[in-house]
This record gives structure tokens, C-alpha cells and sequence, in this order.
């Protein structure tokens, strides 16, 4: 019995041993074919890059990604809805489903571009990264493809159109997207100005909530009255660290001030907008402005704070009502899945790639919430900046541009991560 014992022990200490040399052996080999293909993955992004879309208008991109995605055998749905692509890949066994998606609209813009692969379409742009987001899909999408064996369970791939106007998740979702696909878990990542090499990610809410407020009043005001009572609105409303200016977005990355720092500007904040739109209509005169506030508990406190702030004043008999325009909901990510996916990609690709993340970025949002909102799911920021080359990555900045390589760390670091996903115990 005792030999026994010891045998099954070093059996079992043994598979460990095997397990863990099998589960290395299939990330080394996502590194090198992810090696194999990044000069044709780059060649896509700019391919994307130069033929942007605008939301609602992706025909181009919407080929490219088809097409794709059937020359990796996949089986491809471009019916769900406007310019959306789905791609379904069966692993060797059933399992589980695991949902990656990515967006493909352009913005906009006719800012100077600062590389070779300039937009061919004048005042059109993709300064959010999106071609980025879409190349390291395809990228996912190629290595799972060739690892199909080595997988369990099915992976869809989602590539979302419409994003910046923030009708495509919900659009795809009315159309029947998850009585087709029907995901256990769903990830998706957007590029930010973190240097390249990182990725960063935190439970719960990445960005702060936004709300429109609309105050009304009797139209008796004038419009410098109306300017005077926003200004103490205003000043009465905003909170954020002493001496800091969370409202700039360049401090994000700063190692002392930053997101990545436990003191970061960016944890405690309600930041509005100083120069609110001052209107009259028929007899109603309005104030309106947006605010993005870190805690979710202090929401409700803003409307009966203004109510009181205007019923200290002279115009306290005119206030007619305070309300919130209905705003998006924001990115939620599933605290189970978010601290499950930090350790995986820990222990993978060692402590130099995930970079904490203690703050909440202002402004900014992702239709992905509306995914979130069916299915449970992480959403990532992946550093494309590289500051001793100049470059960076500020979505929608003038001076906006990536560093190609992170097209290599998100889709290294995202197919292991699905990989681990689906052949999960
Ligand atoms: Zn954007
Ligand atoms: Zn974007």
C-alpha cells in the first residue's frame, strides 16, 4: 500500500509536471506563429488604414475581414446586421464558447497622418485604432485556426461595425446575434496611449460614468445670468484630487500620477464641462452640460445638489426641473473573468506585461458594454505608444499614431489567453 501510495503520488506529480510542459509548449507555439504572421498582419492594419470606413459605410473593411476568415476555413455570417462580420471556429472537441470581438469603424478626420500608409479618403481617418483592433482579431482568428486541434469547446469572432456612434453592439444584439452565437464569456481590447508591451486591466467600471444633465428654467434669464449660475454649478459640482488636473488626458500614463499608480488623479473625480450650452426655447430657458463621475453611488446625489445650489439663489423660483438626458451605459468588466485572465496571462508571459490599473479614463466609453450587458466579459486597454520614437497612441488626438508591434503583443497574449479559456477544466 505504501509503495503504491508513492507511485500514485509521483504519477500524480508527474502529470502536473507533463501538464505544465504541455500548456507551455502551446504558448511558445502561439509566440512563434504569431512571429510567422505578424508582417502580414501589419500589412492588413495598413490595408485598413489606408482605406478607412466610416461608421455605418465598412464595405470594404467588411470584405476583407470575410474573406479572411473563410481562407482560414471558418465558417462566416455577414447577415446579422449592416456591415458585421461573424466568424466560427469548431475546436477538436465541444466545450465551451468563447466570444472575441473587435470594431471596424473609422473617424471623421483630417488631421495630417504621420506615416507612409496615409487614408486614401479625404477627411476619413482611423485615429481611434480600430484597423489596429481589427488586424489583431484576424490575428486571433489565424492562430486558433491553426491550433484548432489543440482546442476544445468553439470561438466566435465578432467584428462589430458602428462602434464610434455606438450603434453597432446594440443593432447586431436586436438582430439576433446571440440566438446565433450563444458565448459563455466575451473579450475585446482597445489600443491606448500605455506604452507598448502592456496591457492593463481592472474589475468593474474602466471608464467613468457619463450623464448630460438639463437644467430648466422659466425663460427670464439673461444669458450672462444663465453663464453665472453654470459657473456655480460648475464649481460647486467638480471634485478631484488637490492639485490635479484629471480633466487632461496625457497624465493617464504618467508612472507618479497616472492610471498604473495607486495615487492616480484618476480614481476620485467628477469632472464637467466648464462651458455649458445655454439655450432658450418657447418660454423655457435650459442649461446643459456632461459630467463623468467615478462612483456610481454618487449619482444620485448630483440632481438634488443642483436643486439646491439653484434654490440658494435669486432664481430659485424658476427652476422648473433637473433631469439626466439618458446617457450609455459604460463598460463593466466581470470581476470573476478580469482577475481569472490577469492570472493566466501572469503566469504565461510573466510580471512585465500586465500593468495594474487603479484609475477610471473620462470621456471615453465602448459599445462593448452592450455585449457585457448579455454575456459576461473583460475589456482590455493594450499600450501602443512608444515614447522614444514619438509615437503616441491618443485615440482621436490630432497627433494620433500606433506602434505596430502591439498588433504582435495582443494577438500573442489574446490567443493564449482564449486558448486557456476554452480548454478550461
Ligand atoms: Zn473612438
Ligand atoms: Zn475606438
Amino acid at each position: 500500500m505504501k509503495i503504491r501510495a508513492l507511485l500514485l503520488l509521483l504519477l500524480i506529480a508527474l502529470g502536473g509536471w507533463q501538464l505544465r510542459g504541455e500548456k507551455a509548449s502551446i504558448h511558445k507555439l502561439v509566440s512563434i506563429q504569431t512571429d510567422e504572421i505578424y508582417d502580414k498582419l501589419v500589412s492588413t492594419r495598413r490595408g485598413f488604414h489606408t482605406n478607412p470606413e466610416l461608421a455605418g459605410k465598412e464595405i470594404r473593411t467588411q470584405k476583407v475581414i470575410a474573406q479572411y476568415l473563410k481562407d482560414l476555413g471558418m465558417e462566416v455570417d455577414t447577415g446579422i446586421y449592416g456591415h458585421s462580420v461573424i466568424g466560427i471556429l469548431k475546436g477538436n472537441k465541444p466545450g465551451r464558447k468563447i466570444a472575441w470581438r473587435a470594431d471596424m469603424d473609422a473617424l471623421p478626420n483630417g488631421f495630417p497622418d504621420k506615416v507612409d500608409f496615409k487614408s486614401k479618403v479625404n477627411g476619413v481617418q482611423h485615429g481611434c485604432g480600430h484597423d489596429v483592433h481589427m488586424a489583431i482579431g484576424l490575428g486571433i482568428a489565424e492562430i486558433m485556426a491553426k491550433n484548432k486541434e489543440a482546442i476544445n469547446g468553439t470561438m466566435y469572432f465578432i467584428f462589430q461595425p458602428e462602434e464610434e456612434t455606438f450603434v453597432g453592439a446594440r443593432e447586431m444584439i436586436a438582430n439576433g446575434l446571440f440566438s446565433k452565437i450563444h458565448p459563455d464569456e466575451i473579450y475585446g481590447l482597445h489600443i491606448t496611449p500605455l506604452p507598448v508591451g502592456q496591457i492593463m486591466v481592472k474589475p468593474n467600471e474602466m471608464f467613468a460614468y457619463q450623464k448630460r444633465i438639463r437644467i430648466k428654467l422659466k425663460n427670464d434669464l439673461s444669458k450672462e445670468e444663465g453663464r453665472e449660475l453654470a459657473k456655480l454649478i460648475y464649481t460647486s459640482l467638480s471634485r478631484s484630487k488637490p492639485n490635479s488636473k484629471p480633466w487632461e488626458l496625457q497624465h493617464i500614463v504618467d508612472s507618479k500620477i497616472g492610471l498604473i499608480s495607486p495615487n492616480t488623479i484618476y480614481k476620485d473625480y467628477l469632472i464637467m464641462d466648464e462651458n455649458f450650452n445655454i439655450y432658450s426655447e418657447k418660454d423655457e430657458f435650459f442649461l446643459e452640460a456632461y459630467l463623468y463621475e467615478t462612483n456610481q453611488s454618487n449619482l444620485q446625489s448630483i440632481i438634488p445638489k443642483i436643486k439646491r445650489l439653484i434654490g440658494e439663489t435669486k432664481y430659485k423660483d424658476k427652476l422648473l426641473s433637473v433631469t439626466f438626458i439618458p446617457e450609455n451605459p459604460i463598460v463593466q468588466n466581470d470581476i470573476k473573468l478580469t482577475t481569472e485572465a490577469i492570472n493566466t496571462l501572469n503566469q504565461i508571459y510573466g510580471p512585465d506585461l500586465m500593468a495594474p490599473d487603479y484609475g477610471q479614463v473620462p470621456y471615453f466609453n465602448d459599445d462593448f458594454t452592450y455585449f457585457q450587458q448579455k454575456v459576461p466579459g473583460v475589456y482590455f486597454f493594450l499600450g501602443g505608444s512608444n515614447f522614444n520614437k514619438g509615437i503616441i497612441a491618443m485615440n482621436h488626438a490630432p497627433d494620433f499614431n500606433v506602434d505596430e508591434e502591439c498588433i504582435r503583443v495582443g494577438v500573442r497574449s489574446f490567443s493564449s489567453l482564449m486558448i486557456e479559456r476554452l480548454n478550461r477544466k
